[in-house]
C-alpha cells in the first residue's frame, strides 16, 4: 500500500524541464510542459516528426544523443519517457541523487512524481490521481469534464474579465475602470448545424453566458441546454428591415454588456463568414465593451464535407473560393467579379445563392466555365435533415428547383464534387 501523493501545481514558467526520450510518450507530454511555459530540454537520439516540428519551430532544445548526467544541470523536473527499464532507472537514480523530481513512464512505482489526468476549463484546472490506476483517473477526469462543461457558470465559477482568453477589446479599452463593472461580449461561431460542431471554447462560453443573442441558423439543441435563468434573445424575430435589425442587435449587445452581463452572440457557422460579425465587433468596441471572437466551423466547408465533397483534393483542386450569391450578378450592388470566377479551375462554393442560382450559373458559363463542370447543392448540411443533390453547372439551377431545395443551402461547383466517388 503506497501513501497517496501530495498534490501540487508546478509553476514551470522559464524553468528547465528535462524530457528523456523522443517517442510517443514524449510527444504526448511535451505540449503541456510548453504550455506551462517550461524551458524544455529534450534528450533523445531520435524524435517523432511532431517533436521534430517543435524543435524546428524553436519551441524547445534538443540534444540528439542518449542521456548523460550533465543534462540534468539546472533542471527542476525530469520526465523519463523511454521504454528501456535499465536506462530509465539510471536517469531516475541520478535525478534522485540531485533531489530532482522524476516522472517515469515505464514504472510509476519507481517514480518520485506522478502526472495526474487533467482537464482545463478557462481558469480552472482539475487534476485527478487514480490511486495508482491511470484509467480510473481518466474516467473520473472525463466525468468531471462533462460536469464542468454544463455547470461551470451555475456552480459560481464566474468568468472574470482578467482571464487571458476572456476578453480583448478591439480598441484596447479596458472597460473596467471606475463606475459599475461592465460586462463583455463574445461573438461565437455555432458551427454549421450539428450541435456537436461548436468549438470547445464556444461551448464553454455559452454555458457561462447571462444573455444569449442567437441567429436563425444556430442549432436549436444548443439553446435547449441553456440554464433557465439565461436571457435568450432571438435575433431573427427582431422586426424592421435587415439594416435596422442589425442596429437593434448591436444595441442589445452593447446595452446588456454595459449593464454588466456576459453576452454571447451566437452565430451560424463562423462569425466572420457573411455573418456581420465585424459590424458587431466594431459596435461593441465603439461603446468600450470588451469583445472577443470565437471562430466557428463554417458551412462553406462543412456542408460540402457532410455530403462527401472535399473542397480541395490532391490533383483535382488547389483552391476554393467562397462567394456570396445574395446579390444578383448583374446588380450594380454586386462586389463579385463573376467573369473572373468563371476563369478559375478550382472549387467555387456559393452561399446564399439559391434565389439567383440560374443567373449565377448562366454568368459563369457565359464567361467560359464549362456547363459540364460538376456541381452539387447541399441543404441543411450536417443536420438530420440534410439533403444533397448532384448535377452539373448547366443544369443545377433547374435541378435544385425541381427538387425543391430550400435555404440554407450551399452550392459547390468544380471537379471536387466527384473526387470521392468510387
Ligand atoms: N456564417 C455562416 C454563413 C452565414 S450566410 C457560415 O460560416 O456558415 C448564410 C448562408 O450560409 C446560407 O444561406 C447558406 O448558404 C449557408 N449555410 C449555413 N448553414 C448551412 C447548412 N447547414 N447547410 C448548407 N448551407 C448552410
Amino acid at each position: 500500500m503506497t501513501t497517496s501523493p501530495y498534490p501540487l501545481g508546478l509553476r514551470l514558467d522559464g524553468r528547465r524541464v528535462v524530457v528523456v526520450g523522443g517517442g510517443a510518450v514524449a510527444t504526448r507530454r511535451v505540449p503541456a510542459l510548453l504550455d506551462a511555459g517550461a524551458d524544455v530540454l529534450l534528450v533523445a537520439p531520435e524524435l517523432t516528426p511532431a517533436l521534430r516540428a517543435r524543435v524546428d519551430a524553436g519551441r524547445l532544445h534538443w540534444v540528439p544523443r542518449r542521456f548523460a548526467p550533465e543534462d540534468l544541470d539546472g533542471a527542476w523536473l525530469v520526465q523519463v519517457a523511454i521504454d528501456d527499464p535499465v536506462a530509465a532507472a539510471s536517469v531516475s537514480a541520478i535525478a534522485a541523487e540531485r533531489r530532482i523530481f522524476c516522472v517515469r513512464a515505464d514504472d510509476r512505482t519507481a517514480a518520485t512524481a506522478w502526472t495526474p489526468a487533467v482537464t482545463r476549463h478557462g481558469p480552472v484546472t482539475v487534476a485527478v490521481f487514480g490511486g495508482g490506476d491511470p484509467r480510473r483517473a481518466m474516467t473520473v477526469r472525463d466525468a468531471i469534464r462533462n460536469l464542468l462543461a454544463v455547470h461551470l457558470a451555475s456552480d459560481g465559477v464566474a468568468p472574470t474579465p482578467s482571464r487571458p482568453d476572456a476578453a480583448t477589446s478591439a480598441t484596447g479599452a479596458a472597460g473596467t475602470t471606475g463606475g459599475p463593472q461592465i460586462g463583455r461580449v463574445a461573438l461565437v461561431g455555432a458551427g454549421p448545424g450539428d450541435p456537436e460542431l461548436i468549438t470547445v471554447r464556444g461551448w464553454r462560453l455559452l454555458t457561462e453566458a447571462d444573455v444569449v443573442v442567437a441567429d436563425r441558423l444556430v442549432p436549436g439543441l444548443l439553446l435547449d441546454e441553456l440554464r433557465p435563468d439565461v436571457e435568450l434573445v432571438d435575433a431573427s424575430k427582431i422586426p424592421y428591415g435587415p439594416s435596422r435589425a442589425q442596429e437593434e442587435i448591436n444595441q442589445i449587445l452593447v446595452d446588456r454588456a454595459l449593464s454588466g452581463a456576459f453576452v454571447v452572440r451566437l452565430k451560424g457557422g463562423d462569425p466572420y463568414v457573411f455573418g456581420r460579425g465585424g459590424e458587431e465587433l466594431l459596435a461593441c468596441a465603439k461603446a468600450g465593451v470588451p469583445v472577443t471572437v470565437v471562430p466557428g466551423v463554417t458551412s462553406s466547408i462543412a456542408a460540402p464535407a457532410a455530403a462527401g465533397i472535399p473542397v480541395t483534393h490532391r490533383g483535382v483542386a488547389h483552391e476554393f473560393t467562397v462567394v456570396s450569391g445574395h446579390v444578383a450578378p448583374d446588380s450594380p450592388a454586386s462586389l463579385v467579379r463573376w467573369e473572373a470566377l468563371a476563369g478559375l479551375r478550382g472549387t467555387l462554393v456559393i452561399l446564399m445563392g439559391l434565389k439567383n442560382l440560374a443567373a449565377i450559373t448562366d454568368t459563369l458559363i457565359a464567361h467560359g466555365r464549362s456547363p459540364e463542370t460538376l456541381a452539387a447543392v447541399v441543404q441543411e448540411g450536417t443536420t438530420g435533415t440534410q439533403r444533397a443533390l448532384r448535377s452539373t453547372l448547366g443544369t443545377v439551377a433547374a435541378d435544385a428547383l425541381t427538387a425543391d431545395i430550400r435555404p440554407p443551402a450551399v452550392v459547390v461547383v468544380g471537379d471536387v464534387v466527384g473526387a470521392l466517388d468510387g
